[in-house]
Parts: C-alpha cells; sequence; structure tokens
C-alpha cells in the first residue's frame, strides 16, 4: 500500500512538473511593424514614406526631379 501510494505522489509531482513546464513557455512573439503610409512614386513607381514624399499635383514623387518630370 505504501508504494501505492509513493506511486500516487511520484505521478502528481510529473504531473505538476509538466503543468509548469507548460505555463513556463513563453508566448508567441508577435511582430507587429511599424504602420507607416507608403506612397507610390507617379514617375517611377518606387516606394516611399509618407514623410519623404514630395507632393504634386497629380500625385506623390520619391524626389523633386521625378516631380518635375511629370508635371512640367
Ligand atoms: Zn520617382
Amino acid at each position: 500500500m505504501k508504494a501505492l501510494l509513493l506511486l500516487a505522489v511520484l505521478l502528481a509531482g510529473i504531473w505538476l512538473w509538466r503543468q509548469r513546464g507548460a505555463a513556463a513557455k513563453p508566448p508567441q512573439p508577435t511582430k507587429t511593424p511599424i504602420q507607416q503610409d507608403m506612397l507610390r512614386c507617379q514617375q517611377c513607381g518606387m516606394h516611399i514614406p509618407s514623410n519623404e514624399a514630395i507632393d504634386g499635383q497629380l500625385g506623390s514623387y520619391c524626389c523633386a526631379e521625378h516631380l518635375h518630370l511629370s508635371e512640367p
């Protein structure tokens, strides 16, 4: 009977250890990229961040050169 009790305690110990092991697992890291508006250059089609884009009458451009090429 003592052996049975010992086995029960041992099994309980293993179960608790496994439960703890599962709980200790770190949560999956969720990568959230920094959301930034990307605009497309009307001249060359390159994507540029909105803060670097040059606004023209027809749309946005990557540089002043392309603004002048598209909108003379
Ligand atoms: Zn461009």
